[in-house]
């Protein structure tokens, strides 16, 4: 846990979130500047501040999350969906609390890849 950090916060519950999953080692609520009809941030409770941060030892860790994060998406019926992982400044992140942008709910006119 950071204490400064505001999604150790929203773990803590010092901070209202609304959440879509929690379970010991996840969370998963609302964006609250969505970018989509649905926009979710899926998160890790642990502490790591970026991807880019991330080590071997995390490797169980990150495999889960990606796992949660499809069947999330699954139970939230959203069909199609786009995950983004912003790492560091220069790529808009602006929360160093590793975080996945589940976006989902309309179809996506831009393809950026
Ligand atoms: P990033 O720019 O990738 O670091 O994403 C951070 C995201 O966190 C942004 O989309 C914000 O809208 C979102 N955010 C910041 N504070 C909160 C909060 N208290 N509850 C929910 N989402 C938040
Ligand atoms: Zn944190």
């Amino acid at each position: 846990m950071s204490q400064e950090c505001i999604f150790c916060k929203i773990v803590k519950g010092e901070i209202p979130s609304a959440k879509v999953y929690e379970d010991d080692d996840f969370l998963v609520f609302k964006d609250i500047n969505p970018a989509a009809p649905v926009h979710l941030l899926a998160i890790p409770k642990r502490h790591v501040a970026r991807l880019s941060g991330a080590q071997t030892q995390d490797a169980d860790l990150l495999g889960r999350f990606m796992l949660l994060i499809g069947t999330v998406a699954r139970e939230q019926s959203l069909g199609s969906f786009r995950l983004i992982i912003n790492d560091g400044e220069g790529a808009g992140q602006t929360v160093f609390h590793l975080h996945a942008h589940i976006l989902g709910g309309s179809r996506f006119s831009e393809k950026l890849l």
